[in-house]
C-alpha cells in the first residue's frame, strides 16, 4: 500500500492550512503553493515547503495544473490534496495527477466527471430509485417541447446549467411568456461562465431546505453516511451559517437520506469524501440536487458531531486502505453551528468589502473551532473568495451550540472591514432559526440593513470607553458587573461593556 510522504496542497487559506494540520499529525510533510497574493500567508509560513505559482489571478497561479505537477515531481512529492473550489473539481486535473504516478486525495476522474454535470449526475442515479426534483433529465434542446414540460410541471420552474456551481447559473421563470426571454439569458451565461451552454429545468421549489450528507467510501466499495448539515441559510445560492444535525430530520428521515446518499455515491462508484445535497420541501419530501466531489467547505460541523476527521479519513482512503468504521459505528454526539466569517458587508445587499484586517482576534474558549487563513494586519485579497473565517461551535444540544456561536461572535474582534458577523448574530438570535422553522429564503423573509446593531463611529466608540473605565472604577459594578448593567438601558451598549 503506498504510504504517503509528501502531501502537496493545490489551495490557499484557510483549507491549506486545515489540511496541513491533519498531514502534521500523520506525521507527513506538506508543500504550500501560493500566488504572489498570499506571499506571507499563514498556509505558506506553515508548510514544510513553499512554492510561488505566479500572480494573482488564479488563471496565473493556483488554477496552474500543469506548473502544480511539475513542482510535485521536482519536490518529490507522493500526493495532491486539492482542498475545495480551483482544481477540485476538475477531473483533467485528477486524471493528470494520477498519469504523473502521484496520488490525487480525492475520488477518480470518473467519478468527478459523472458528477461534475448536473444532467449526468441524474442519468446516473436513475436507476438507484432515488428522488429527483421533477424536471427534464436531458439537456433542452427544442425550446417548444421544454415549454410543453414545464406546462406539465407547472410554474415558476428554475432553469439550470448543467456544469453549473457556487450557486451561479440558475433562473427563475414565472411564467410562460418569459420562458424564452430567461433561456436565452441562462444559456448565454452557462456559456460564458462555465463553457458549456447545456441548460435543463426543475420544479422550483418554493419553500425549500437545502439538507446535504455527508460520505465516506474506500476502493473496496464500502460506503457509509456521516449524517446531514443543515444548509438552509444562504444569500446568493450560498450558504453563510450550517449545522448538524438538522433540526428538521428526524431519525427515519435521516435513514432514508442517508440511504439515497450512498445509492449515489455507488451510481459513480465513489471513493473519497463527498457530499450528497438534496432539496427539501415543506412537507418533508427530499430530493436529489448535485453530489459535490470533494471536501465541503461547512465539513467541521460534521467531524465536530463524528469524532472523525474527514481529512484524515480522505487521507488513509487515498492510500488505499480500507474504511475503518462501519455505519452502526457511527454516532450523533451534541450539535454543531458553523458560521461563514466573510469579508462582506450584509448592509449592502453583501457585496465583498475588502481591506485590511486592523484588529483581528478569535475567539477562545469551550466548544470552540476557528479555520481561518488570515493574522491581524493582513490585507484580504481581492482575488479569491472573501472568506476570512469559519467559526464553528459544539454544544450538548442545538441551545448550547447558539449560545455558546453568540458568545463567540460577541468575542470576536475585526475592525478594519465589514464582515458577516453581524449577520450571523441577528440570524441565530431569530425566532424562525431558534424554532427550526426556516428555509432558503430566511435572508429575503427576515433581513434588511436596519436588523444589525449600530455599528460604532470613532466618537462613539471613545465615549464608550470612557464610560467603561467609569463603570469599572466603582467597586461594586467590578465585583458583579452583570447585575450592575441591569440599571443601564441599553442592551448593545451592556453587551459591549461585558
Ligand atoms: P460548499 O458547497 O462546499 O459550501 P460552495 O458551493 O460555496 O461550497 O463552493 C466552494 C468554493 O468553490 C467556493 O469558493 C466557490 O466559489 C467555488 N466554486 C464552487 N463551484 C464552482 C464553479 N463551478 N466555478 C467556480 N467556482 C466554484
Ligand atoms: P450549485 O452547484 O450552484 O451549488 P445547486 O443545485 O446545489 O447548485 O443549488 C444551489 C442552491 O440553489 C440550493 O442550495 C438552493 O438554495 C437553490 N436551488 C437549487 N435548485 C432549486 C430548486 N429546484 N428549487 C428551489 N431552489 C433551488
Ligand atoms: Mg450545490
Amino acid at each position: 500500500m503506498p504510504k504517503i510522504k509528501k502531501l502537496l496542497v493545490a489551495n490557499r487559506g484557510e483549507i491549506a492550512l486545515r489540511i496541513m494540520r491533519t498531514a502534521r499529525e500523520m506525521g507527513i510533510s506538506t508543500v504550500a503553493v501560493y500566488s504572489e497574493a498570499d506571499r506571507i500567508s499563514p498556509h505558506v509560513k506553515f508548510a514544510d515547503e513553499a512554492v510561488c505559482l505566479g500572480p494573482p489571478p488564479s488563471n496565473q497561479s493556483y488554477l496552474l495544473g500543469d506548473k502544480i505537477v511539475e513542482v510535485c515531481k521536482s519536490l518529490g512529492v507522493d500526493a495532491i490534496h486539492p482542498g475545495y473550489g480551483f482544481l477540485s473539481e476538475n477531473a483533467e486535473f485528477a486524471k493528470m495527477v494520477t498519469n504523473a504516478g502521484l496520488i490525487f486525495v480525492g475520488p477518480s476522474p470518473q467519478s468527478i466527471e459523472v458528477m461534475g454535470s448536473k444532467l449526468a449526475a441524474k442519468q446516473a442515479v436513475a436507476k438507484y430509485d432515488i428522488p429527483l426534483v421533477p424536471g427534464t433529465e436531458e439537456a433542452i434542446s427544442d425550446i417548444s417541447i421544454a415549454k410543453a414540460r414545464a406546462q406539465e410541471i407547472g410554474y415558476p420552474i428554475l432553469i439550470k446549467a448543467s456544469a453549473g456551481g457556487g450557486g451561479k447559473g440558475m433562473r427563475i421563470v414565472e411564467s410562460e411568456q418569459e420562458f424564452e426571454e430567461q433561456m436565452q439569458r441562462a444559456v448565454s451565461e452557462a456559456v460564458s461562465a462555465f463553457g458549456d451552454g447545456a441548460v435543463f429545468i426543475e420544479k422550483f421549489i418554493t419553500s425549500p431546505r437545502h439538507i446535504e450528507i455527508q460520505v465516506l467510501g474506500d476502493q473496496f466499495g464500502n460506503t457509509v453516511y456521516l449524517f446531514e448539515r443543515e444548509c438552509s441559510i444562504q444569500r446568493r445560492h450560498q450558504k453563510v451559517i450550517e449545522e448538524a444535525p438538522s433540526a428538521v430530520v428526524s431519525p427515519e428521515m435521516r435513514k432514508a437520506m442517508g440511504e439515497a446518499a450512498v445509492g449515489v455515491a455507488k451510481a459513480c462508484d465513489y471513493y473519497g469524501a463527498g457530499t450528497v445535497e438534496f432539496i427539501v420541501d415543506d412537507q418533508l419530501n427530499f430530493y436529489f440536487l448535485e453530489m459535490n466531489t470533494r471536501l465541503q467547505v461547512e465539513h467541521p460541523v460534521t467531524e465536530m458531531i463524528t469524532g472523525k476527521d474527514l481529512v484524515r479519513e480522505q487521507i488513509m482512503i487515498a492510500e488505499g486502505n480500507p474504511l475503518s468504521f462501519a455505519q452502526e459505528d457511527l454516532k450523533i454526539n451534541g450539535h454543531a453551528v458553523e458560521i461563514r466569517v466573510y469579508a462582506e458587508d450584509p448592509k449592502n445587499n453583501f457585496l465583498p468589502d475588502i481591506g485590511k484586517l486592523v484588529t483581528y482576534r478569535r475567539p477562545q474558549g469551550p466548544g470552540i473551532r476557528v479555520d481561518d487563513g488570515f493574522e491581524e494586519g493582513m490585507d484580504i485579497p481581492i482575488y479569491y473568495d472573501p472568506m476570512i473565517a469559519k467559526l464553528i461551535t459544539h454544544g450538548e444540544n442545538r441551545q448550547d451550540a447558539i449560545d455558546r456561536m453568540i458568545r463567540a461572535i460577541n468575542e470576536y474582534r475585526i475592525t478594519g472591514i465589514q464582515t458577516t458577523l453581524d449577520f450571523c448574530r441577528f440570524a441565530l438570535q431569530h425566532g424562525a432559526f431558534t424554532s427550526g422553522q426556516f428555509d432558503t429564503k430566511f435572508v429575503e423573509r427576515y433581513f434588511t440593513p436596519d436588523k444589525l446593531e449600530p455599528v460604532f463611529t470613532e466618537e462613539e466608540k471613545e465615549l464608550l470607553a470612557a464610560l467603561a473605565v467609569e463603570f469599572y472604577s466603582k467597586e461594586e459594578n467590578r465585583i458583579n458587573p452583570t447585575l450592575a448593567l441591569k440599571e443601564v438601558p441599553s442592551t448593545h451598549w451592556k453587551n459591549r461593556l461585558i
